[in-house]
Protein backbone atom coordinates (compact mmCIF):
# COMPACT_ATOMS: atom_id res chain seq x y z
CA UNK A 1 0.00 0.00 0.00
CA UNK A 2 1.45 3.11 -1.02
CA UNK A 3 2.24 5.94 1.30
CA UNK A 4 0.58 9.05 0.86
CA UNK A 5 2.09 12.58 0.03
CA UNK A 6 1.10 15.07 1.65
CA UNK A 7 1.19 18.55 -0.19
CA UNK A 8 -1.04 20.43 1.91
CA UNK A 9 0.98 19.45 4.58
CA UNK A 10 4.39 20.42 2.53
CA UNK A 11 2.37 23.86 1.37
CA UNK A 12 2.30 24.15 5.21
CA UNK A 13 5.45 24.28 5.89
CA UNK A 14 6.50 26.62 2.42
CA UNK A 15 4.17 29.29 3.79
CA UNK A 16 5.72 29.14 7.17
CA UNK A 17 9.20 29.85 5.41
CA UNK A 18 7.71 32.47 2.99
CA UNK A 19 6.21 34.21 6.13
CA UNK A 20 8.94 34.21 8.37
CA UNK A 21 11.31 35.53 5.37
CA UNK A 22 8.46 37.72 4.19
CA UNK A 23 8.61 39.49 7.70
CA UNK A 24 12.34 39.68 7.99
CA UNK A 25 12.36 41.89 4.93
CA UNK A 26 9.47 44.08 6.18
CA UNK A 27 11.44 44.57 9.39
CA UNK A 28 14.25 45.90 6.91
CA UNK A 29 12.21 48.06 5.17
CA UNK A 30 11.77 45.86 2.15
CA UNK A 31 7.70 45.05 1.14
CA UNK A 32 7.11 41.75 -0.79
CA UNK A 33 4.73 43.18 -3.59
CA UNK A 34 2.31 41.34 -5.95
CA UNK A 35 0.34 42.91 -8.70
CA UNK A 36 -2.01 40.58 -10.40
CA UNK A 37 -3.66 41.42 -13.69
CA UNK A 38 -7.19 40.57 -15.10
CA UNK A 39 -8.65 41.00 -18.16
CA UNK A 40 -12.33 41.23 -18.08
CA UNK A 41 -13.83 40.74 -15.38
CA UNK A 42 -15.57 37.87 -14.94
CA UNK A 43 -16.85 36.12 -11.57
CA UNK A 44 -14.48 33.45 -11.50
CA UNK A 45 -11.58 35.24 -12.00
CA UNK A 46 -12.30 37.79 -9.33
CA UNK A 47 -12.78 34.86 -7.01
CA UNK A 48 -9.66 33.21 -7.90
CA UNK A 49 -8.01 36.70 -7.59
CA UNK A 50 -9.87 37.37 -3.86
CA UNK A 51 -8.62 33.90 -2.62
CA UNK A 52 -5.40 34.83 -3.76
CA UNK A 53 -5.47 38.32 -2.05
CA UNK A 54 -5.98 36.26 1.16
CA UNK A 55 -3.34 33.83 0.46
CA UNK A 56 -0.60 36.34 0.31
CA UNK A 57 -2.17 38.13 3.19
CA UNK A 58 -1.40 34.95 4.92
CA UNK A 59 2.03 35.47 4.51
CA UNK A 60 2.16 39.28 4.77
CA UNK A 61 2.47 38.99 0.83
CA UNK A 62 1.19 42.67 -0.15
CA UNK A 63 -1.75 41.63 -3.05
CA UNK A 64 -2.64 43.93 -5.65
CA UNK A 65 -5.07 43.79 -8.50
CA UNK A 66 -5.50 45.55 -11.58
CA UNK A 67 -8.59 44.79 -13.56
CA UNK A 68 -8.80 45.89 -17.45
CA UNK A 69 -11.45 46.10 -19.11
CA UNK A 70 -12.74 42.73 -21.70
CA UNK A 71 -12.29 44.89 -25.02
CA UNK A 72 -8.24 45.88 -23.50
CA UNK A 73 -5.83 45.65 -26.44
CA UNK A 74 -2.61 43.56 -26.49
CA UNK A 75 -1.41 47.16 -26.44
CA UNK A 76 -3.34 47.82 -23.21
CA UNK A 77 -2.22 44.99 -21.50
CA UNK A 78 1.52 45.23 -22.44
CA UNK A 79 1.43 48.96 -21.69
CA UNK A 80 -0.11 48.09 -17.95
CA UNK A 81 3.11 45.57 -17.45
CA UNK A 82 5.68 47.78 -18.68
CA UNK A 83 4.39 50.21 -15.97
CA UNK A 84 4.82 47.64 -13.37
CA UNK A 85 7.97 46.73 -14.76
CA UNK A 86 9.46 50.15 -13.88
CA UNK A 87 7.50 50.40 -10.96
CA UNK A 88 10.58 49.97 -7.80
CA UNK A 89 7.18 48.99 -5.57
CA UNK A 90 6.25 46.23 -7.25
CA UNK A 91 7.93 43.03 -6.90
CA UNK A 92 6.19 40.57 -8.58
CA UNK A 93 3.48 40.45 -11.61
CA UNK A 94 1.00 38.21 -12.72
CA UNK A 95 -0.92 37.75 -15.67
CA UNK A 96 -4.61 35.87 -14.63
CA UNK A 97 -5.59 33.30 -17.69
CA UNK A 98 -7.46 32.59 -19.07
CA UNK A 99 -7.78 35.72 -21.22
CA UNK A 100 -10.11 37.21 -23.58
CA UNK A 101 -10.17 35.10 -26.79
CA UNK A 102 -8.30 38.19 -29.03
CA UNK A 103 -5.52 38.23 -27.17
CA UNK A 104 -2.32 35.93 -26.79
CA UNK A 105 -0.95 34.80 -23.57
CA UNK A 106 3.06 33.37 -24.39
CA UNK A 107 3.12 37.35 -26.07
CA UNK A 108 2.16 39.16 -23.15
CA UNK A 109 3.95 36.79 -21.08
CA UNK A 110 7.02 37.50 -22.80
CA UNK A 111 6.40 41.43 -21.80
CA UNK A 112 6.87 40.50 -17.97
CA UNK A 113 10.61 41.51 -16.33
CA UNK A 114 11.62 37.55 -15.84
CA UNK A 115 12.48 38.75 -12.39
CA UNK A 116 9.00 39.50 -11.56
CA UNK A 117 7.83 36.52 -13.77
CA UNK A 118 6.32 35.32 -10.04
CA UNK A 119 5.08 32.29 -12.38
CA UNK A 120 8.07 31.74 -14.42
CA UNK A 121 5.95 31.64 -17.56
CA UNK A 122 8.06 34.24 -19.21
CA UNK A 123 9.79 32.33 -22.02
CA UNK A 124 12.96 33.73 -20.96
CA UNK A 125 12.63 32.19 -17.56
CA UNK A 126 12.42 28.45 -19.47
CA UNK A 127 15.29 29.33 -21.34
CA UNK A 128 17.61 30.08 -18.27
CA UNK A 129 16.36 27.08 -16.61
CA UNK A 130 17.92 25.34 -19.97
CA UNK A 131 21.03 26.70 -19.29
CA UNK A 132 20.79 25.81 -15.98
CA UNK A 133 21.11 29.28 -14.60
CA UNK A 134 17.17 29.27 -13.11
CA UNK A 135 15.84 32.59 -11.88
CA UNK A 136 12.26 31.63 -11.56
CA UNK A 137 10.82 28.44 -12.48
CA UNK A 138 7.22 27.57 -13.39
CA UNK A 139 4.75 26.44 -10.17
CA UNK A 140 3.37 23.17 -11.01
CA UNK A 141 7.07 21.82 -12.54
CA UNK A 142 8.50 23.05 -8.80
CA UNK A 143 5.77 21.74 -7.04
CA UNK A 144 6.41 18.33 -8.84
CA UNK A 145 9.72 18.28 -7.59
CA UNK A 146 8.98 19.44 -4.41
CA UNK A 147 6.75 16.16 -3.93
CA UNK A 148 8.85 14.00 -5.36
CA UNK A 149 11.59 14.80 -3.03
CA UNK A 150 9.83 14.52 0.23
CA UNK A 151 9.84 10.97 -0.53
CA UNK A 152 13.54 10.66 -0.17
CA UNK A 153 13.99 9.01 -3.32
CA UNK A 154 17.66 9.92 -4.81
CA UNK A 155 16.20 11.59 -8.23
CA UNK A 156 19.84 11.27 -10.30
CA UNK A 157 20.00 8.45 -12.53
CA UNK A 158 16.08 7.73 -11.42
CA UNK A 159 14.15 6.62 -14.59
CA UNK A 160 11.17 9.22 -14.50
CA UNK A 161 8.44 9.20 -16.95
CA UNK A 162 6.58 12.28 -17.95
CA UNK A 163 2.70 11.74 -19.01
CA UNK A 164 1.21 15.17 -20.45
CA UNK A 165 3.91 17.28 -22.71
CA UNK A 166 2.04 20.46 -22.48
CA UNK A 167 3.72 24.14 -22.08
CA UNK A 168 2.25 25.20 -18.94
CA UNK A 169 2.98 21.25 -16.93
CA UNK A 170 4.71 18.09 -18.98
CA UNK A 171 7.34 19.77 -20.21
CA UNK A 172 8.67 22.17 -17.84
CA UNK A 173 8.55 19.36 -15.33
CA UNK A 174 10.34 17.28 -17.91
CA UNK A 175 12.89 20.25 -17.89
CA UNK A 176 13.49 20.27 -14.02
CA UNK A 177 13.70 16.43 -13.76
CA UNK A 178 16.55 16.57 -16.25
CA UNK A 179 18.06 19.19 -14.23
CA UNK A 180 17.77 16.96 -11.21
CA UNK A 181 20.02 14.12 -13.56
CA UNK A 182 17.31 12.00 -13.91
CA UNK A 183 16.52 10.17 -17.03
CA UNK A 184 13.78 11.45 -18.38
CA UNK A 185 11.02 10.09 -21.17
CA UNK A 186 8.42 12.70 -22.01
CA UNK A 187 5.10 10.93 -23.04
CA UNK A 188 2.28 12.27 -24.95
CA UNK A 189 -0.80 11.87 -27.07
CA UNK A 190 1.69 10.37 -30.18
CA UNK A 191 3.13 8.10 -27.83
CA UNK A 192 2.89 4.40 -29.13
CA UNK A 193 2.62 2.61 -26.23
CA UNK A 194 2.13 4.66 -23.29
CA UNK A 195 2.13 1.29 -20.28
CA UNK A 196 5.32 0.33 -22.05
CA UNK A 197 7.51 3.54 -20.69
CA UNK A 198 5.61 4.16 -17.44
CA UNK A 199 5.24 0.35 -16.45
CA UNK A 200 9.16 0.55 -15.74
CA UNK A 201 9.51 4.36 -14.26
CA UNK A 202 10.64 4.76 -10.75
CA UNK A 203 8.60 8.04 -10.72
CA UNK A 204 5.46 8.43 -13.15
CA UNK A 205 4.23 11.84 -13.30
CA UNK A 206 0.92 12.00 -15.22
CA UNK A 207 -0.25 15.81 -16.54
CA UNK A 208 -2.89 15.12 -18.78
CA UNK A 209 -6.45 16.29 -17.80
CA UNK A 210 -7.86 12.17 -18.55
CA UNK A 211 -9.38 10.51 -15.41
CA UNK A 212 -9.15 6.89 -15.43
CA UNK A 213 -5.84 7.40 -18.04
CA UNK A 214 -3.47 5.99 -15.79
CA UNK A 215 -4.33 2.46 -13.87
CA UNK A 216 -2.33 -0.22 -11.72
CA UNK A 217 -1.22 -1.88 -15.19
CA UNK A 218 0.54 1.25 -16.01
CA UNK A 219 3.13 1.18 -12.82
CA UNK A 220 5.56 -0.75 -11.47
CA UNK A 221 5.84 -1.78 -7.66
CA UNK A 222 7.10 0.72 -5.87
CA UNK A 223 6.82 3.56 -7.90
CA UNK A 224 6.49 7.20 -7.11
CA UNK A 225 2.99 8.15 -8.55
CA UNK A 226 2.70 12.21 -9.15
CA UNK A 227 -1.06 13.35 -10.35
CA UNK A 228 -1.23 16.28 -11.87
CA UNK A 229 -4.31 16.06 -13.49
CA UNK A 230 -7.33 18.30 -12.26
CA UNK A 231 -10.71 17.15 -13.83
CA UNK A 232 -14.04 17.06 -12.35
CA UNK A 233 -16.59 14.24 -13.02
CA UNK A 234 -20.22 13.70 -12.65
CA UNK A 235 -21.04 10.83 -10.39
CA UNK A 236 -24.61 8.60 -10.16
CA UNK A 237 -26.04 10.50 -7.70
CA UNK A 238 -25.34 13.79 -9.80
CA UNK A 239 -23.43 15.29 -8.04
CA UNK A 240 -19.57 16.21 -9.28
CA UNK A 241 -16.21 15.65 -7.51
CA UNK A 242 -12.38 16.40 -8.57
CA UNK A 243 -10.25 13.56 -9.35
CA UNK A 244 -7.17 13.14 -11.05
CA UNK A 245 -5.82 11.35 -14.26
CA UNK A 246 -4.52 8.13 -11.76
CA UNK A 247 -7.18 5.55 -10.70
CA UNK A 248 -5.81 6.43 -7.04
CA UNK A 249 -7.46 3.57 -5.71
CA UNK A 250 -5.98 0.91 -8.05
CA UNK A 251 -2.36 2.40 -8.40
CA UNK A 252 -2.10 3.26 -4.49
CA UNK A 253 -1.65 -0.87 -4.44
CA UNK A 254 1.37 -1.05 -6.11
CA UNK A 255 3.00 2.54 -5.98
CA UNK A 256 5.23 3.70 -2.66
CA UNK A 257 4.46 7.02 -2.56
CA UNK A 258 1.56 8.75 -4.46
CA UNK A 259 -0.30 12.47 -4.27
CA UNK A 260 -4.31 12.34 -3.88
CA UNK A 261 -6.23 14.59 -6.00
CA UNK A 262 -7.32 17.16 -4.22
CA UNK A 263 -4.69 17.45 -1.66
CA UNK A 264 -1.36 16.69 -3.65
CA UNK A 265 -0.03 19.16 -6.58
CA UNK A 266 -2.85 21.52 -6.16
CA UNK A 267 -2.34 23.08 -2.95
CA UNK A 268 1.97 22.77 -3.51
CA UNK A 269 1.56 24.93 -6.96
CA UNK A 270 -0.39 27.51 -4.77
CA UNK A 271 2.41 28.16 -2.01
CA UNK A 272 5.23 27.34 -4.48
CA UNK A 273 3.83 30.81 -6.14
CA UNK A 274 4.29 32.73 -2.63
CA UNK A 275 7.47 31.13 -2.58
CA UNK A 276 8.46 32.63 -5.93
CA UNK A 277 6.89 35.33 -5.40
CA UNK A 278 9.26 35.88 -2.24
CA UNK A 279 11.85 34.78 -4.58
CA UNK A 280 11.30 37.79 -6.88
CA UNK A 281 11.50 39.87 -4.13
CA UNK A 282 15.12 38.48 -2.99
CA UNK A 283 16.00 38.55 -6.87
CA UNK A 284 15.27 42.55 -6.54
CA UNK A 285 16.40 43.64 -3.61
CA UNK A 286 19.91 42.13 -4.49
CA UNK A 287 20.51 44.41 -7.35
CA UNK A 288 21.58 48.13 -7.76
CA UNK A 289 17.96 49.69 -7.80
CA UNK A 290 19.40 51.85 -10.75
CA UNK A 291 18.98 48.23 -13.18
CA UNK A 292 15.02 49.31 -12.72
P1 LIG B 1 -3.02 20.28 -22.08
O1 LIG B 1 -4.34 19.86 -22.64
O2 LIG B 1 -2.41 21.57 -22.47
O3 LIG B 1 -1.95 19.14 -22.40
C1 LIG B 1 -2.27 17.78 -22.29
C2 LIG B 1 -1.09 16.93 -22.69
O4 LIG B 1 -1.45 15.57 -22.52
C3 LIG B 1 -0.66 17.11 -24.14
O5 LIG B 1 0.76 17.16 -24.21
C4 LIG B 1 -1.16 15.83 -24.83
O6 LIG B 1 -0.32 15.41 -25.90
C5 LIG B 1 -1.13 14.84 -23.69
N1 LIG B 1 -2.10 13.75 -23.85
C6 LIG B 1 -3.41 13.85 -24.19
N2 LIG B 1 -3.97 12.63 -24.22
C7 LIG B 1 -3.00 11.74 -23.91
C8 LIG B 1 -2.96 10.33 -23.79
N3 LIG B 1 -4.05 9.59 -24.00
N4 LIG B 1 -1.79 9.75 -23.45
C9 LIG B 1 -0.68 10.49 -23.24
N5 LIG B 1 -0.66 11.83 -23.33
C10 LIG B 1 -1.81 12.45 -23.66
O7 LIG B 1 -3.21 20.19 -20.49
P2 LIG B 1 -2.39 20.93 -19.30
O8 LIG B 1 -2.72 22.37 -19.28
O9 LIG B 1 -0.97 20.50 -19.30
O10 LIG B 1 -3.13 20.25 -18.05
C11 LIG B 1 -3.09 18.86 -17.84
C12 LIG B 1 -3.84 18.55 -16.55
O11 LIG B 1 -3.12 19.08 -15.45
C13 LIG B 1 -5.24 19.17 -16.47
O12 LIG B 1 -6.09 18.29 -15.76
C14 LIG B 1 -5.02 20.43 -15.68
O13 LIG B 1 -6.18 20.86 -15.00
C15 LIG B 1 -3.94 19.98 -14.72
N6 LIG B 1 -3.08 21.05 -14.22
C16 LIG B 1 -2.93 21.13 -12.87
C17 LIG B 1 -2.10 22.10 -12.33
C18 LIG B 1 -1.93 22.16 -10.82
O14 LIG B 1 -1.44 23.11 -10.31
N7 LIG B 1 -2.28 21.11 -10.11
C19 LIG B 1 -1.43 23.01 -13.14
C20 LIG B 1 -1.57 22.88 -14.54
C21 LIG B 1 -2.41 21.89 -15.06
Amino acid sequence: MAMMIDGAALARQIRELVKARTAELAANGRVVHLTAILVGSTGAGELYAQRQKETCAAVGINYELITLRADATAEDVAATIHRLNRDLSVTGIMLHLPLPEHLDATELQYQIDPVKDVEGVNPANIGYVVYGHTLIAPCTALAVIELIRSTGVTLRGAEAVVVGASEIAGKPIALLLTEEMATVTLCHIATRDLRAHTSRADIVVVAVGKPGLITGEHVREGAIVIDVGINRVKQADGTSRTVGDVVFEDVERKAAHITPVPGGVGPMTVAILLRNTLRSAELLFSKPKDLY
